[in-house]
């Protein structure tokens, strides 16, 4: 449990976070430091949509949700693999 109240109505805020889900499985999702670039292999794009990310610049993002209006807070942790 936490302590954080929500700025716009003063309601209690629960934890959370943002899993990427797909019908197979989820993962974490989170704020990568710098601006994206496509990922490449041998010099050739991987695929239309991936993008290069390196783990020592990711943070997992916790998301807090006020239990009255649904704003959400959110805040980059320490690394998390
Ligand atoms: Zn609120």
């Amino acid at each position: 449990m936490n302590n954080l109240m929500c700025p716009d109505c003063d309601a209690p805020m629960e934890t959370g976070f943002l899993p990427e889900a797909t019908d197979v499985d989820s993962t974490l999702t989170y704020w990568h430091r710098d601006e994206p670039e496509d990922a490449t292999f041998l010099g050739m794009k991987v695929s239309r949509n991936a993008i290069k990310h390196d783990k020592e610049k990711m943070f997992a993002i916790t998301a807090y949700r006020c239990t009255d209006c649904g704003l959400l807070k959110l805040y980059a942790n320490p690394k998390v693999s």
